[in-house]
C-alpha cells in the first residue's frame, strides 16, 4: 500500500498533483486547511483514477494538529507506507515591508516553513527505516530572487531551499531524495487579482502557467527514476528567471 501525501492538496497545484501521482498509480492522501469541498473534489478526482484517496484536514503550521492527525494516520496504518511527500501548503499575505504586522509576517512562515518541518518529521522516520521515499517542496521564485512586497514569502520560500539542500544531504545514503519546486506565475486562487495581462508581458513565454505543469515535475523528482537528483531546486517560471 504506496501512499503519497500532498498538503495542500485541496485547491491549485495541490490539487493538480494529487491527480497526477494518482496517475502514477499512488494512493493518495489529501491535506487542507479548511476548504472541505473543494478537498472533496479533489478525492473524487484521485478516486475516478482508481486508486485509493482520504482527506486528512489540518493546519500544517500548527504543531498539535500536525502530530494528532497526520501522527494519528501513520499510528494507526502501519501497513501503509507513505512514499512521496509533497510539501506543497502555503499562503502569501503581501505587504511592503514598513507596514507588515507580525501576524503576515509569522502566518506565511507557519504555512511554508514550520509546516515543512512539522510534517516531513512525522513522516521521514518510516521513510529512512524503509530506505526509500521522495520529499518535494514547493517553493518559489520569489525564495531565489526576493520579491519587493514578499518579505515574508521570500523569507520563508528561501529558508525552505536551504532546508531542502540540508536535509537532502542528511539523508541521501537512505536513498530518501530531497528536492524543491520553484514556480514562477501559476494560475490559481493564489494569483487570482494579480494583473495576469501586466505581469505575462514579462514572462518569455508571454503567460502564466498551469498547476498540471507544475505537476509534471512533481511527478519527475516522485519518481524512482529520478533516484539520482537530490537537493535540486527547478524553476518553472516560463523563461522569468534562471
Ligand atoms: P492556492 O490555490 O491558494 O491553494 C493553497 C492550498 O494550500 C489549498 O489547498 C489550501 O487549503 C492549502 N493551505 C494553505 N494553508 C494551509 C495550512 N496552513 N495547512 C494546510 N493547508 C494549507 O495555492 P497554489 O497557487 O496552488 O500554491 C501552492 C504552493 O505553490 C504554495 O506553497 C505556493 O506558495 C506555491 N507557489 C505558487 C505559485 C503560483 O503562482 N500560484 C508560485 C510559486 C509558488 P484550503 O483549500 O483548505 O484553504
Amino acid at each position: 500500500m504506496k501512499f503519497a501525501l500532498i498538503t495542500g492538496g485541496s485547491r491549485g497545484i495541490g490539487r493538480a498533483v494529487c491527480i497526477k501521482l494518482a496517475e502514477q498509480g499512488y494512493n493518495i492522501l489529501i491535506n487542507y486547511k479548511g476548504n472541505t469541498a473543494a478537498a472533496e473534489e479533489t478525492l473524487a478526482a484521485v478516486k475516478a483514477k482508481g486508486v485509493e484517496g482520504e482527506l486528512l484536514k489540518f493546519d500544517v503550521g500548527n504543531f498539535e494538529e500536525v502530530q494528532t492527525v497526520l501522527g494519528g494516520w501513520i499510528e494507526n496504518n502501519k501497513e501503509k507506507q507513505i512514499e512521496v511527500l509533497v510539501n506543497n501548503a502555503g499562503i502569501r499575505e503581501d505587504t511592503m515591508m514598513f507596514q507588515m504586522s507580525n501576524a503576515q509576517w509569522k502566518g506565511v512562515l507557519d504555512a511554508s516553513l514550520d509546516g515543512f518541518f512539522y510534517v516531513t518529521k512525522q513522516v521521514l522516520t518510516g521513510m529512512l527505516i524503509k530506505r526509500y521515499g521522495r520529499i518535494i517542496n514547493m517553493v518559489s521564485l520569489s525564495g531565489l530572487k526576493g520579491t519587493p512586497g514578499q518579505v515574508n514569502y521570500s523569507a520563508a520560500k528561501a529558508g525552505l531551499i536551504g532546508a531542502t539542500k540540508a536535509l537532502a544531504q542528511e539523508i541521501a545514503k537512505r536513498n530518501v531524495t530531497v528536492n524543491a519546486i520553484a514556480p514562477g506565475f501559476i494560475k490559481t486562487d493564489m494569483t487570482d487579482g494579480l494583473p495576469e495581462k501586466e505581469l505575462s508581458a514579462m514572462v518569455p513565454m508571454q503567460r502564466f502557467g498551469t498547476a498540471e505543469e507544475v505537476a509534471e515535475a512533481v511527478a519527475f523528482f516522485a519518481s524512482r527514476g529520478a533516484s539520482y537528483v537530490t537537493g535540486e531546486v527547478m524553476n518553472i517560471n516560463g523563461g522569468l528567471y534562471s
